[in-house]
């Protein structure tokens, strides 16, 4: 590690950061940093490559979900490159998190980083949403679910709510758009047993291009008829 390039990515990060962050938290974010921009030249995983927009859009935008502190379980669905999983498993080491992708050249990409850097509270898992949320294994097993830039909101609903526990939480990143998203969900969410709506503005962060978050409770359980195939989601989201 060079250590002018490492004092400068920790100045950055704490002073842009609204959380606390400890040394040991600051060199792992660091280090995955490093692993994902080495990754990124064979596997492609984001297109954020700058230092100060990693640090904002990546670790920052990820890390300032407001998790609850009884959620110790925690799938990060469509992670991609890893985000915002990594980051999560990094700055809440006590917890551990299940990153799930279609793509399995970055599940494996993603995986190889976590081992790298010495993450040991992460899983990746390559596959469907629509089928890993029906196996026994994974469905209503996690206390929280993550998505950041999967999908419309009318059809995240459907491929998220199976894999939460009653009583967990769904986090859904979005941008400005996310009350029209809402609106056009219309009953969805209520079908699939998620309660109320919240959309919660990021006002930790500096730049107000951020995201907003959409969080629900689960609050009974999905029928077994959902999630139903994708091509169904997408061609008659619920309503
Ligand atoms: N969450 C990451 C990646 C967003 S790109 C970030 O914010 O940077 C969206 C990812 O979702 C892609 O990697 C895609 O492979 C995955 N994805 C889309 N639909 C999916 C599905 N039905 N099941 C599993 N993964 C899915």
């Amino acid at each position: 590690m060079n250590d002018q390039d490492y004092t400068k990515f920790a100045d950055i990060l704490t002073s842009e950061s609204p959380l606390p962050i400890t040394d040991a938290q600051c060199r792992l974010f660091y280090d995955f940093m490093t692993a994902m921009k080495e990754m990124n030249q064979r596997v492609n995983l984001t297109r954020i490559v700058d230092e100060k927009d990693f640090i904002e859009k990546h670790l920052l935008d990820a890390i300032t979900c407001p998790l609850k502190a009884n959620e110790k379980q925690i799938l990060d669905l469509g992670s991609g490159g890893g985000i915002p999983g990594v980051p999560l498993a990094i700055y809440y080491p006590d917890r551990h998190f299940t990153l799930i992708d279609s793509t399995a050249k970055k599940m494996k990409a993603v995986k190889a980083i976590t081992e790298k850097i010495g993450l040991t509270n992460v899983t990746c898992i390559s596959g469907r949403a629509e089928e890993l949320g029906k196996q026994p294994e994974y469905r209503e097993k996690f206390d929280a679910v993550c998505a950041r830039a999967v999908a419309a909101f009318n059809i995240l609903d459907e491929l998220c709510a199976p894999f939460l526990k009653k009583g967990g939480t769904f986090y859904a990143w979005k941008g400005q758009q996310a009350e029209e998203e809402i609106a056009a969900a219309k009953a969805g969410p209520e079908k699939l047993g998620l309660g109320e709506i919240r959309i919660i503005q990021n006002l930790m962060l500096k730049s107000a291009a951020f995201h907003v978050i959409i969080q629900c409770d689960k609050i009974a359980n999905t029928p077994s008829k959902y999630p139903r195939n994708y091509g169904r989601i997408v061609k008659k989201p619920l309503t």
